[in-house]
Formats: C-alpha cells, structure tokens, sequence
C-alpha cells in the first residue's frame, strides 16, 4: 500500500498524538500473558501512526517481564494483516480491534481506545443532521462512547440505530475501511460518523449510498463526505479500462486479505473473453512493487481500498473485482458497488 493510503487509514491515530491524548498500551496485561504462555519470545506490531512508540513500548515490557521483545518494521494498516511467524511465542498486535472471523491464533491484540471526550463535536454534527433516523457508526477507538452518543443524538429528538456487524466486525456500530455490514444493518436516512480522518467515512457513503456526517474529534471538525465525485472517477478509470487487452489481477499475501480463489476466477473469466491476464501475488502493493508486472489495468483482490483511496498513484488503471466484472460485461455499469470483504 501506499503513503496516500497510509496517512487515510491511520489519520485518526496521527490525531491522538496531535491532541497528545494519553494511550493505554496495556503494558501489566502484556507482562501476564507472556508469563501465562511462557513466551521466550514476541513480537510487537503497531500501525504507521503508531510505530514510534514502539522502542519504548517493548523497553517497558522488558523492565516488567524476562523477554525478548522484536518490533516488526513492515508497513501495517489493519488486523487484516499479522506480521509474525513460527519463531515468535506471541504476537501483540496494536491499534485495531480482532476481525473474529480470522481465527488468529497466538495473537493478542490492543486496541488503544481513544479518551478524547466526543460530545463536544457531536453537538457541533447536529448541526448538519437532517434525520430523522440516524446511523451511529465509528471505528474502534471510540465504540465505547456510542451510548452516550446515542443519548446526544435522542435528546435532540433523533431517532438512532446502532446496527451490529457481521463475522469480520467485532463490535455494534464499528466500521472497518473494508467492512460496512453494520452500517447496512439498520435502515435509516443517514449515518453519524465519530472519527478522525475521512477514510471511514468516506467508505460508509460509498457502501450505502447515504448521505454522512463525519465528526472529527481530534479535530473538532464536522464534514460531509463526497461520495459521488468517487463514483465519477471511478468510472472514468472504468471507461478507460474497457480499452485495455491485457489485465495483471493481484492476489493480496496478507493473513485477512487473501482472496486467491476470486483471482483465478477472474483471470479465468478474462481469457475466456479473449484478453491476456495473469496472477501476481504480493504482499505490499506500490507503485513499485508493480514496476515490473506490465499492464493495461490492474485489478486487485487485497485491500479494497487500495483501488480507491490510491488510484492517482498507479499509472494504469487500478480496478477492484466488482470494477473488472463491469469492463468484462458480467454486471451492469448502471451501478456503483463498492468491494468490500464480508461475511465470516
Ligand atoms: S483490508 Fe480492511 S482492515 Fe485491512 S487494511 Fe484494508 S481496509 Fe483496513
């Protein structure tokens, strides 16, 4: 992935540090499981907003408890992607919360919640709610604050939902960059969004096609996402594609990303209509990295939001799955779906 995609996924822990908000990276828990798992040795993995703390964090845990601690150095954006293997007893993996449906095993996660007080930006967002249903969704850093946004919106004479996700979310109202089941599982007529950055809600207008309301905390800034001028880029990168003959499909290496199975079909799909495709698998997915697989456009069946949140970086088209079944003619252009991984 990329820096663009690096600073939209990790905007809201750049703002923790920005406010200097205090962060709980659970050292005395840490220092239990490692003596209850008798780990020799394990590893500790921080998203790009995070990673400078990281020789700290493992100096703490080495003056609480006899082991040896390794930072992992490669680029993390998401649970989706557990940087460890069999040399390491225990992974801690910071930041995110566990997607379920991936099982990890030897994993121990640390979500560093945000306590930076929400309501104030809340109260700012009614401002711009129309209502009167509305969505409450979020990333995790601040699901433990959804009831008393809840009760902010109700006062107000809002009606809210709080919709529960599926198998890759782990709590009611949480949102990740690639998942949006929770906010589909209400019916409202817009959505609230408590976070920083405009990644997260920038997905939840895609992936419903209603309108948001992003409230910043960290910043205390109210913003209305604009979905559609996505929508018409997107399919301006469509269009071009539909030119291109030859297709390079990517199949993500990443532990939650890995979709191998969609990209033999899909190459199987292009050649059937004539075109030349073929599979690269890869982990980290760059402008350089693809240097030397040539292509008229690319499709990628990682991280769906590398197509869209970095599309300007790549010199072909970059096209998520539902994106090339529209240029190969299995599905309609009329509508705009946004890919997502779901299910579990
Ligand atoms: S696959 Fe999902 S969780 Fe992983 S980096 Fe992409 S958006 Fe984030």
């Amino acid at each position: 992935m990329t820096r663009n995609h690096i600073y939209s996924h990790t905007s809201a822990e750049n703002a923790l540090d920005r406010r200097s908000v205090e962060m709980d990276f659970e050292i005395e828990r840490i220092a239990e499981l490692v003596e209850g798992e008798k780990a020799r040795v394990i590893q500790l993995q921080f998203p790009e907003g995070l990673k400078r703390y990281g020789p700290d964090v493992a100096k703490r845990i080495r003056q609480q408890i006899d082991v040896t601690v390794l930072l992992s150095g490669n680029p993390c954006y998401g649970a989706c992607d557990l940087d460890y293997d069999g040399d390491v007893d225990l992974l801690v993996h910071f930041g995110h919360a566990e997607i379920p449906a991936l099982a990890a095993q030897k994993v121990h996660f640390v979500e560093v919640r945000s306590d930076v007080d929400v309501i104030p930006v809340v109260n700012e967002a009614l401002g711009l709610i129309k209502g009167p249903r509305v969505g409450i969704v979020t990333n995790v850093q601040h699901v433990h604050t959804l009831g008393s946004v809840r009760g902010c919106l109700e006062s107000a004479g809002l009606q809210c939902s709080i919709g529960s996700g599926d198998g890759r979310i782990k709590y009611p109202g949480q949102v990740l960059g690639c998942n949006f089941s929770s906010a589909r599982a209400v019916d409202v007529d817009e959505y609230l969004y408590i976070g920083g950055g405009a990644f997260h809600a920038l997905g939840v207008a895609l992936a419903t096609g209603k309108r948001v309301v992003a409230a910043d905390p960290f910043l205390h800034r109210t913003s209305i996402p604009d979905a559609d001028l996505i929508v018409k880029q997107r399919y301006a990168l469509i269009t071009k594609a539909l030119d291109a003959r030859t297709f390079c499909i990517l199949a993500g290496t990443k532990t939650g990303q890995r979709r191998l199975d969609l990209a033999f079909e899909l190459v199987e799909q292009a050649v059937k209509r004539g075109y030349d495709a073929y599979t690269v698998t890869i982990n980290e997915l760059t402008p350089w990295t693809l240097y030397q697989f040539p292509a008229e456009a690319y499709v990628n069946t990682a991280c769906p939001r590398i197509a869209i949140d970095d599309a300007s970086l790549f010199k072909a088209p970059m096209l998520t799955p539902i994106e090339f079944e529209m240029v190969l003619g299995k599905r309609d252009l009329g509508e705009y779906t946004l890919d997502e991984f779901l299910g579990g």
